[in-house]
């Protein structure tokens, strides 16, 4: 990555309560999803109701709950309500470690808004270990899932490997819909 690439923290510059992150680095973070994303973006929300889906899996990479997408691009909300689904499922006082490709974004967005506060002591956040190289260098020291022994070799790739094993419905179910 180039050097230009990088945030300067600035003597303004500041980490956010309970955040490791500055908030220059977290927004370059930010910034860079969005334009990838936007490249990304392929069903047009005038055309399908749904455009896309986001999964949740298991360590094992079985899929536990898949949301149907009805925006264009890839919004917070839809992880939130995946991880919502995940913690009706589990005791309270459970941790979970999850691995997902803005995880220093969620965070920070659960602690800027004060979102599900009864999550913040139960969720320890990671990004997936191909797509940290995306994220700035800052990021990656306290993100990447292999600067934390937590992880063991989890990768967070299992979505990746999901989305392989289902192409071949790929031509079939372009153009399709749950009502249909
Ligand atoms: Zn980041």
């Amino acid at each position: 990555m180039m050097e230009d690439d990088q945030a300067v923290p600035g003597e303004d510059d500041a980490v956010e309560p309970e955040m490791n992150v500055l908030n220059s680095v977290l927004d370059m973070c930010g910034d860079s999803f969005i334009a990838v994303d936007g490249n990304r973006i392929k069903a047009s929300t005038q055309q399908f109701d749904d455009t896309r889906l986001m999964a949740l899996l298991c360590r094992h990479d079985i899929a536990l709950y898949i949301a149907n997408m009805r925006t264009a691009g890839k919004k917070q909300f839809y992880a939130f309500a995946l991880i919502t689904a995940l913690f009706k499922e589990l005791p309270e006082w459970w941790t979970m470690g999850i691995l997902y490709d803005i995880a220093c974004q969620i965070h920070q967005s659960l602690l800027k808004w004060n979102f599900m506060p009864e999550w913040h002591s139960h969720i320890i956040f990671g990004v997936l270990v191909f797509h940290a190289y995306g994220h700035q260098w800052m990021c990656q020291l306290w993100y990447h899932p292999r600067k934390s022994k937590i992880w063991g070799l989890s990768d967070g790739e299992g979505c990746e490997r999901f989305w392989s094993e289902l192409r071949r419905l790929i031509p079939s179910l372009r153009v399709t819909g749950y009502h249909q």
